[in-house]
């Protein structure tokens, strides 16, 4: 099976033909502008690719809800010009394959269930944190939707005392993402998260943040593992001060295996960065398999 993936992010487009084993056989980078002239550009990268489906993780916010009258748009997006632009009619009618969608966060989370660290798990949740902060959750192995999709990123959290920031959420003073996202990092100290590894006290805030949402996170979905991926979870020396922390805070709550090993529990994502574009491979055979059924 040759399928194709196409990870749609607010700065580039990774396009990728791989198989459904998860091998890629070969990926390019678009820089997304307009949408006209982005679109454009990915079609002609796949139209002689010679792919039979094609998997979309997408950039937010978009309609998934596949008996909606816009399934597929785009929908009100700070990037105006790509508002109500309709992503999925637009590939599908050039490609004229079968395509599915999801968000950018549960494609991502698909690509470690289906090829990654959480491959053969039931209950999983992925956290990016970086420019924003999103999950993609599967439960029971189906990729979670409802009302929309888990808005995880932006949960409330308890301000760390010492902390005077206001938060960069133009919507919640005191959220995940306002608090512990990339900008926030750099707009509370005054410089990028990149040239603050060697600040203990700006880490030992951040991880006061992420293990509070990873508390949330645990109680609320009881995954079986938690996955953190994004630009700030670079800093390998988060993880071991997160997990110190979750364990503080649950205070022996929970008494399962899983609290015991917490290295096994709460860990980086798998896929060498890889693990978006492998989720819209498995998007794409789930789309093959739909059409024939
Ligand atoms: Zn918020």
């Amino acid at each position: 099976m040759r399928l194709g993936g196409l990870e749609a992010r607010g700065s580039k487009m990774i396009c990728a033909v791989g198989t459904e084993d998860g091998v890629l056989l070969d990926q390019t980078i678009i820089p997304t502008r307009g949408p006209k002239e982005t679109m454009e550009d990915v079609i002609a990268y796949f139209r002689d690719k010679e792919i039979e489906a094609l998997g979309i993780a997408s950039f937010g916010p978009v309609d998934i809800h596949k008996n909606s009258d816009t399934y597929g748009y785009i929908l009100d997006t700070p990037k105006e010009a790509w508002q109500h632009f309709n992503l999925l009619g637009t590939i599908r009618d050039a490609l004229q394959v079968p395509v599915e969608l999801e968000t950018d966060m549960n494609g991502a989370c698909l690509g470690e269930l289906t090829f990654g660290c959480a491959k053969g798990l039931d209950s999983v949740v992925y956290v990016s944190i970086g420019t924003g902060i999103g999950a993609g959750i599967a439960v029971n192995g189906q990729l979670l939707h409802g009302m929309i999709h888990p808005e995880a990123g932006h949960m409330l959290l308890r301000r760390h005392p010492r902390d005077g920031y206001e938060g960069s959420c133009p919507f919640h003073a005191t959220c995940f993402e306002g608090l512990a996202s990339g900008p926030a990092i750099e707009e509370r100290w005054g410089r990028p998260a990149e040239e603050l590894h060697n600040n203990a006290t700006v880490w030992e805030m951040e991880s006061h943040y992420i293990a509070q949402a990873m508390v949330n996170l645990i109680l609320i979905m009881s995954p079986r593992v938690i996955i953190l991926g994004g630009g700030v979870m670079k800093n390998e020396a988060l993880f071991p001060m997160i997990r110190k922390r979750v364990k503080k805070i649950l205070n022996g709550y929970l008494n399962t295996d899983e609290m015991e090993d917490l290295d096994k529990y709460i860990v980086p994502a798998s896929l060498k960065g890889n693990q978006g574009v492998m989720g819209c491979i498995e998007l794409a055979r789930r789309a093959l398999v739909g059409q024939q059924a």
